[in-house]
């Protein structure tokens, strides 16, 4: 057999075959058909007792009762299978299952009915005859109706039935009978023609309905992924502010229908900036990663937890006995954050602070919640680094006057509105005065004098202190130029000041301008938590010492300043917090401590001066344990730069006495 021939063979047989390819048509093919072929049967079964009653008379009993009710229980057992069979519940393996035993079976019900019908037409007369022929026609054009949708199996009743038809009825010789034969082929032939053509459009139908519905699906897939991004933090895969912004909503309406509280924290991370622009966005990107990871562990159904943006997080927590378990909860979401994480294999430690607003009392709607919460961690970070706190009216008020205050500090005229106080270091052994520490005051015209422990912090978050500090040294250094050598400026620099390579060199240039010999400054530098990068803080010490100035470390032992740190920053003097003078007569320790600070700066050999000095108490007990210098307002209050000119003759004429200064103790 030649190529050609085979193919056309193969061909020709993938009309019979299943679309085992296509589970698809498969399913919508026993779908379709599923509703005729109890129809089918019921054709069978009413025709084949039709025939067997017109040859009852005539016919052996076996091929007028036999045989037919055999074929008839058959077509009612698959008819009744048909009508309880549930498509839909099939998988597509099965839809297949079911075609084939369907093949199988119109093969075998074909040739039994039709060598039955076959075996009863020589029993009876012409007109009996006839009506084999008859039934025999009429009954398979029915079946290929019904078999419309499945191809194959239509075809192979055709073949099964039509065929020896034809063969049977030509041969009886007789010529309406022949006529007939040759009608039913005929008209088979035509049908056939009309099935295959509704078949491809059927298929066609099918695939194309498929091909939409998988379109459909894949765009249905894209916008579950572009709506699950629009309400995901890209980078550390928490929920995002969007995100928090809709469950506050949700949450606010479900709190409203019942008697609900429920708690609103807004987390900001201490140190963060610092990795960011010591290491790299890199790097900061990692550490959120690390940190979004570990506040993920904390998310329950309870406490939804998001990231807001930047290095802000915030958490809606829904379940709380009292005000104590949110502050437990917010303690808890601490201890992860102080954790160290790897970053880029440097160990980064991280701290965070925590504002919270409790629905009802902090707000009823989102806005409130949200900007109440915002003012506590304002707050906290203030006041208490590091801690959780629960809104309080005071801390609006604090908000709204430091919203005020950054306001009128933006629209200064800081030469004008600035000035500086001086107030006299002492050497009380000799009651000469050593050195003036330069003190900021501002006068504003919109709200009056303010407190330079309220103006500098607001000026250092909203990144103005350097224009302050620049201002208030030229200022400090103009008014020490006439001073007698012997005299020191000490001049305060605000941690981010020392943080700032720029500031740096800003005080560097402007010290060098004023014409001062540098070795008659004194920079006071605080140890603060603002301090993140500690290098930077050395740097910074070191150009200043290269300039020749002198460094004191402010405020010490109220808390920041730690030994180890004392010894690496190479400071030329250490300045006690007036916290331990206050507390001398009322407490044990401060004597000791004071004892201990003066002994650890005789050994290092840098100089000593204890701060807050009121009374002369005060004064005997600290000389007692080996204070020399100091400060205070039993020596004086901070005064002008003129009263201190009148001050300076005083002290020049009565070198052993000690400077009489009006002396307000407040
Ligand atoms: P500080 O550097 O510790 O300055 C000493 C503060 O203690 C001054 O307050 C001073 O008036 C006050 N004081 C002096 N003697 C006594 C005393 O006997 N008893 C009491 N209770 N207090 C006394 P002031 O002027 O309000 O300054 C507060 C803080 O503001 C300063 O603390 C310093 O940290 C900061 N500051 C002031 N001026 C400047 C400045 O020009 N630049 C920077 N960066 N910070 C400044
Ligand atoms: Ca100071
Ligand atoms: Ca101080």
């Amino acid at each position: 057999m030649g190529l050609a021939s085979k193919t056309r063979i193969g061909r020709l047989l993938t009309v019979f075959a299943l679309p085992v390819d296509d589970p698809e048509l498969a399913r919508s093919q026993l779908a379709a058909f599923s509703k005729q072929i109890p129809l089918l049967y019921a054709i069978l079964t009413i025709n084949a007792l039709g025939l067997a009653a017109t040859h009852l008379a005539t016919a052996p009993p076996l091929l007028t009762i036999g045989v037919p009710l055999c074929l008839c229980v058959a077509c009612c057992l698959r008819g009744i299978y048909w009508l309880r069979l549930d498509v839909s519940a099939l998988t597509c393996h099965q839809a297949v299952g079911s075609l084939r035993t369907t093949m199988r079976l119109v093969g075998l019900l074909g040739a039994a009915f039709t060598a039955w019908s076959l075996s009863l037409y020589p029993y009876g007369d012409v007109l009996a005859q006839c009506h084999v022929a008859f039934y025999m026609s009429i009954t398979v054009i029915s079946c290929i109706l019904c078999l419309m949708h499945l191809r194959g199996a239509a075809l192979l009743l055709t073949a099964i039935v039509v065929t020896p038809f034809t063969i049977f009825f030509i041969c009886t010789g007789d010529l309406v009978l022949i006529a007939i034969a040759v009608n039913l082929v005929l008209v088979t032939c035509g049908l056939i023609a009309m099935m295959m053509r509704n078949y491809n459009d059927f298929a066609g139908l099918i695939r194309s309905r498929k091909i939409l519905l998988d379109r459909q699906q894949e765009m249905q897939i894209l916008s579950d992924e572009n709506h699950r991004l629009a309400y995901l933090d890209v980078l550390t895969g928490l929920p995002n502010r969007r995100s928090f912004l809709a469950r506050l909503d949700e949450t606010i309406v479900a709190a409203a229908l019942g008697p609900m509280r429920f708690a609103v924290a807004l987390l900001d991370l201490d140190g963060f900036k610092s990795v960011n622009d010591v290491q790299g966005h890199a790097a900061g990107d990692e550490l959120l990663v690390q940190i979004g990871r570990r506040l993920e562990g904390l998310a329950t159904r309870k406490a939804f937890v998001a990231r807001l943006g930047g290095d802000e997080f915030g958490v809606i927590l829904t379940d709380f006995g009292s005000d104590s378990d949110i502050i437990a909860f917010g303690q808890e979401m601490l201890g992860l954050l102080r954790a160290p994480c790897l970053v880029k294999e440097t160990m980064v430690a991280i701290a965070g602070s925590i504002g919270v607003a409790i629905y009802p009392e902090a707000g009823l709607t989102a806005e409130d919640l949200f900007e109440r919460a915002d003012y506590a961690l304002y707050y906290v970070k203030q006041t208490q680094k590091g801690q959780v706190v629960i809104f309080s009216e005071n801390h609006e008020d604090i908000v709204r006057r430091n919203g005020r205050i950054e306001q009128a500090l933006r629209r200064a005229d800081l030469e004008q509105e600035l000035e500086m106080v001086y107030q006299p270091i002492i050497d009380t052994m000799t009651n000469r005065v050593l050195a003036f520490e330069a003190l900021a005051r501002w006068h504003s015209p919109d709200i009056g004098q303010v407190n330079p422990q309220i103006f500098l912090p607001i000026a250092e978050r909203r990144q103005l202190i350097g224009q302050v500090t620049e201002t208030l040294l030229a200022k400090a250094l103009q008014a020490a130029k006439p001073w007698p050598r012997h005299v020191t400026l000490c001049f305060n620099l605000s941690a981010c000041d020392v943080m700032s390579p720029a500031t740096m060199a800003a005080v560097q240039r402007i010290v060098l301008a004023s014409g001062i010999e540098p070795s008659r400054v004194e920079f006071e530098i605080t140890e603060t938590a603002a301090m993140e990068d500690f290098t930077q803080v050395v740097t910074s010490i070191g150009q200043l010492r290269d300039l020749g100035a002198r460094i004191a470390l402010d405020d010490f032992g109220s808390g920041f300043s730690s030994l180890g740190r004392l010894l690496l920053l190479r400071v030329d003097k250490i300045k006690i917090d007036k916290s331990f003078v206050s507390e001398i007569g009322h407490s044990r320790t401060a004597p000791s401590i004071i004892r201990s600070v003066v002994g650890l700066c005789e050994d290092l050999g840098i100089d000593c001066v204890v701060e807050g000095v009121e009374t002369e108490f005060q004064r005997a007990i600290l000389q007692g344990l080996g204070c020399r210098s100091m400060q205070g307002y039993l020596f004086s209050k901070p005064i002008s730069s003129s009263n201190l000119a009148a001050l300076l003759v005083e002290d020049g004429r009565a070198t052993k006495a000690r400077p009489r200064i009006p002396v307000t103790l407040p």
